[in-house]
Formats: C-alpha cells, structure tokens, sequence
C-alpha cells in the first residue's frame, strides 16, 4: 500500500460526490423563517493551499448566508479597533452551551463567554459600532469581507435580515439583557441592526475560502502578500476557533475535524488548516448542536484522507 499524500483536486471531488448522494442531510434552520427557503440538496467546498491552487467541487460558487461565519472577522475588526480590551467585555473560554443561550449571562454579569455565542458577537458588534452610525459600521463589515475575498461584489442580502429582525426575540433578549449589565455601550437597536446585517452577507464557499486564508497563513494573504493582523493575533483567532467555534459541538469537532473552524446556520463552515490552507463548505441541513451536518462529515473525511489535523494522524 502506498502511503503517498492524495491528490488534493481528486479528494474534494471525491467528498462532493459522496455527499451529493447521502440521505442524512440535517435540517435547515427556520428559526430565520428566509433561511427555510434554501435546497437541502445543496453542497460546496472549496480549498485554497499555500500556492494558491483553488480545489472546488458542488455548489462551490452559490452564494449562502454566512451568518455567524461573519463572527471571525468582526472579531478580527473589533481586536483591530481596541485591542486587547476587548476582552474586558467578552470572554474566550468555551460555552457549553447553544448559539443564543441566555443562562450563563446572568451569573456571570453580562459579560459572554467568548465572541462566538451570540451574546459574545452582539457585544463584538457594540464595539466596532462606537463612534460611528450604523451604517458606518455595517460598510466597513462588508468592504472589509470584500476586500479579504478580493470580490467587490459581495453584499448583504436584505430578505434575510429583514426575516431575522421580525424574529429575532432571543437576540433582542440577550442585548437587552447586556445592557442591562452596562456591557452595550449603543441603542440596543443599533447594535442589533449591524448584527443581523452583517450575518445576512452572502458569500459562496470560494469567497469565505479566499476571505479566510490570512489566518491559515500567519496573518498574511500569500497571494496579495497583504499582512491583516499580526502572526500572534491570527494565532489567537485560530485558538477561539478551535475552542468556541462550533458552540457546544466545539468538542466533537475538534475531536472529528482537528481544525479551528467557525459554522454558521446558514450551513457554511469556515476551516484553517494552518500554513496548508484555507478551507469552506456550505451544506445547509444541520445538527443538533445547530452546525451543518455534512460540512462537518466532508471536513473529517477532508483532514483524514490528507492528515491535515492539527493533531497529527
Ligand atoms: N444570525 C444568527 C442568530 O443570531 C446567527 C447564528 C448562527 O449562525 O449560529 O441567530
């Protein structure tokens, strides 16, 4: 038996037919009633190495909600807006508990668990938003996702947003319930408009792979050779990923995956294998844990078949 790596382009071909023909495919979320609409069927993935070579099989260039995909770099804007002091207003230790689990808020006075959960993102977006109006805010989000995608065409898709505010209870809840706390410095309104905004960009599996390699290559985009943050923050973005990005299926992933990784219940999964490449799938039925279930299925059958875990095998 050989024990050559695969070919990447035969792997993610092979992993784009056998989910096309898989039964299990999760359920699509409808708590967002406009998410409900979109095709179980559907499948894409993308990987982007270090030389740049783009591997692309399925739906890979349909664009999707990214929903709390858009967490890791609203992250990334807010540590470049106040650095370190961020974390006086969000943890980054593991949950345990769902997406928009209002329980631990309580005992520990507002101040989320990490930036992840939504109380976590709400707060992220109260602090990109200071100190400019909403729709400031919402521009600099999205011309930062155009510019890490190198596609000036990327743009929120309003349906979505507009579902999301008419049913948002929970999210209005857990910013209410913050700033309560003193942990929401804008009109709860504010803050809560530049959140679903920016959950409702839509972006294709080719767009998030590109958009997300800075952080699979020490800060930098190898092509563009643009430095984004710091080796040490991107780093640290990977570590929240890795721990708080998957809610309370953060452990399985990565237990299964073995990579830092965000999902979205749009369905997209954002991964980085680090110094290898950059990586997106988009399948829009989900778990349990509310993460796409074949995204997650394709990263473990992705990372095995390349030993790309970063825990070794
Ligand atoms: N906009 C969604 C919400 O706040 C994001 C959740 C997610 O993608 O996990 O409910």
């Amino acid at each position: 038996m050989s024990d050559a790596v695969p070919d990447l382009d035969t792997v993610v071909r092979e992993i784009a037919e056998e989910m096309a023909d898989r039964p299990d495919r999760g359920e699509v979320a409808t708590y967002i009633p406009e998410l409900a609409r979109v095709d179980p069927k559907a499948f894409g993935i993308v990987v982007i190495d270090a030389d740049g070579h783009v591997a692309a099989a399925g739906d890979s260039d349909t664009s999707f909600s990214i929903q709390s995909i858009s967490k890791v770099f609203t992250l990334t804007l807010a540590l470049g807006m106040a650095g370190d002091r961020l974390w006086r207003r969000v943890g980054r230790e593991p949950s345990g508990s769902p997406f928009n689990s209002i329980v631990q808020l309580e005992r520990e006075r507002g101040i989320p668990r990490n930036p992840f959960i939504n109380a976590g993102a709400i707060a992220v977006t109260d602090t990109i938003l200071s100190g400019h109006q909403p729709r400031e805010a919402l521009g600099e989000i999205l011309r930062f996702m155009q510019f890490l995608a190198q596609d000036p065409t990327i743009t929120i898709d309003e349906a979505v947003a507009a579902s999301e505010l008419r049913t948002g209870f929970r999210n209005i809840a857990l910013a209410n319930y913050m700033k309560s706390f003193g942990n929401i410095d804008n009109p709860v309104d504010f803050t809560l408009g530049v959140y679903f905004h920016h959950c409702a960009i839509g972006m294709s599996c080719r767009q998030l792979a590109t958009a997300s390699r800075f952080l699979a290559h020490s800060g930098r985009n190898p092509l563009t050779g643009h430095s984004v943050v710091s080796p040490e923050r991107a780093k640290r973005i990977n570590a929240v990923m890795l721990t708080c990005g998957h809610y309370d299926g953060s452990g399985e992933f990565a237990y299964r995956v073995g990579l830092p990784g965000k999902s979205g219940v749009g369905g997209g999964i954002i991964a980085v294998a680090p110094e290898k490449a950059s990586i997106a799938v988009w399948s829009p039925g989900l778990d349990a844990s509310g993460n796409s279930h074949l995204g997650r299925i394709a990263l473990e059958m992705l990372t095995r078949r390349l030993g790309w875990s970063i825990f070794g095998a």
